[in-house]
């Protein structure tokens, strides 16, 4: 540690360590520590730019010997700031971000590091896909081991289903591969369960080919929301699994608010025509961006949010929708305290729904929707942006089956972290937890404590 508070964190790690350490005092490591979410300003010990698996055995080594706790960056999206911590190490994956595709298995094997934008251009070339976030900036990593929501999941499931394998270094500094046949209940955990067991350096997915998609958002009047999230409601309970929807209501830059549909058909077009002619029919729309498109073009429907505005965001996968529901989000939306700030309503279905609810650790399949108020503003008065999303949560709070631990917000209690998973999923994770991590080195996270 010393070497570190005299500023030379190269003297930190071994001598064969090939990545980069940045310390505090650097305008390197300033811009490193920072993450997504403005609200986080947390400062590590040591941030270790790995380059492979043996620079993260060694950040690892080092954080045990100086007894600190290891945060794991992927992309750094997580708004409870997981992807940083004060005082520990900081494995930090931003150069690790190759994808490597093997066309004729149609499997692709990328680095902890990967954006979505990464992983989609690199499968993209081979007219292959899986299910991955639909903001091009955001991990892999992170949301893949949180489950992974996704315009692909009706058809492929979540991305943590489209999981092959994935190489990991325990709090050991052991070097395991977890796939349906090696370390099998460490791969049951690490689809859902988080970075909880160990730090992730290679997922391998399955692909699948994708053609041209019926795609695109259309825009209604915010007077029209109403109808626009009973339509949305009526077309994500009788639509086919190839057909994937998220409803929000935002406010355009510089513009008026607005509620948006976003639809993407994964089947003939002629077909998706028919599906998504109801959306055309709600009055005349704003804006009407449906047509036929690649994928790339489908993952960039929603504009990229930029890095350092304030983020609070709390919400629930519910089980159905009700009228009270539609009420709720309207109201909710009428008070919005930002223009940044939004109701996004996702509803996991088709494959989603019908991967049988033990093959993995993710613990909302049975629900509908995922409902939740998105607080992002710039500065000032922070505790009415939160009550803002705070209440639009206790307003659907009781047709709540959970929430979903990659948007859990930073205050978000044990309990929510439980409740995410049910009684018996948690107490799965928790055995495993206890076998792969007891002394809980890997806390940055939606945390299993071992200890409890
Ligand atoms: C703008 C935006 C759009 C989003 N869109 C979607 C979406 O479409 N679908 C969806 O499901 N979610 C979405 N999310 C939520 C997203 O899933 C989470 O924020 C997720 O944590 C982001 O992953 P990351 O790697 O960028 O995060 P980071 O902040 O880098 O990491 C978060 C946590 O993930 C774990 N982790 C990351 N990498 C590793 C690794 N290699 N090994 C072990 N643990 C690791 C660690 O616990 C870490 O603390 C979105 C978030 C944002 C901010």
């Amino acid at each position: 540690m010393s070497s570190l508070v005299q500023g030379e964190p190269q003297a930190a790690l071994p001598e064969g360590f090939r990545g980069e350490l940045l310390g505090p005092g650097s305008d390197a490591y300033e811009s490193a520590r920072r993450v997504f979410n403005g609200m986080i300003d947390r400062r590590p010990a040591l941030i270790a730019r790995c380059r492979g698996v043996s620079d993260v055995q060694a950040a690892i080594g080092y954080a045990r010997a100086n007894d600190l706790p290891v945060a794991v960056r992927g992309g750094g999206h997580n708004t409870a700031g997981h992807g940083t911590c004060d005082g520990g190490v900081l494995i930090d994956f931003s150069v690790m971000r190759t994808a490597r595709v093997d066309p004729a298995s149609r499997t692709v094997r990328a680095d902890p590091g990967c954006t979505w934008t990464d992983f989609d251009t690199e499968t993209s070339a081979h007219d292959l896909a899986t299910t991955g976030g639909t903001v091009g900036s955001t991990g892999i990593g992170g949301l893949t081991l949180g489950g992974g929501l996704g315009f692909l999941m009706g058809s492929f499931g979540l991305s943590c289903d489209n999981l092959l394998s994935v190489d990991l270094v325990t709090a050991e500094g052991d070097f395991v591969t977890a796939s349906g046949e090696l370390n099998s209940d460490l791969f049951w955990g690490v689809r859902g369960g988080g970075g909880n067991f160990g730090v992730v350096t290679s997922f391998e997915y399955r692909l699948h080919p994708v053609g041209e998609l019926l795609a695109g958002l259309v825009i209604y009047p915010i007077e029209a929301a109403r109808a626009a999230l009973e339509l949305f409601r009526d077309v994500t309970s009788s639509g086919p699994d190839e057909l994937s929807c998220a409803f929000a209501m935002i406010t355009v830059p510089d513009g008026p608010p607005v509620a948006v549909i976003a639809a993407c058909f994964n089947g003939p077009i002629e077909d998706g025509e028919r599906l998504v002619a109801p959306l055309r029919r709600l009055g005349p729309p704003m804006d009407d961006g449906i047509r036929p498109m690649r994928y790339p073009e489908v993952q960039r429907l929603f504009a990229e949010i930029p890095f350092g505005l304030q983020n609070y965001w709390k919400g629930h996968f519910i089980r159905e929708m009700p009228d009270d529901v539609i009420d709720a989000s309207v109201r909710s939306f009428e008070g919005v305290t930002s223009a940044h700030s939004a109701i996004l309503i996702e509803a996991p279905h088709g494959a989603v729904r019908r991967i049988p609810d033990g093959e993995t650790a993710f613990g909302q399949r049975a629900a509908r929707y995922n409902a939740s108020a998105l607080a992002i503003w710039e500065d000032g008065d922070q505790a009415r942006h939160v009550r803002w999303s705070r209440e639009y949560a206790d307003a659907v709070a009781r047709y709540a089956s959970g929430g979903y631990i990659n948007y859990l917000a930073a205050d978000a209690s044990a309990d929510e972290v439980a409740g995410a998973y049910g009684h018996e999923r948690y107490e799965r994770l928790l055995a495993l937890k206890r076998k792969y991590d007891p002394t809980n080195v890997f806390r940055f996270n939606q945390n299993i404590d071992p200890t409890e």
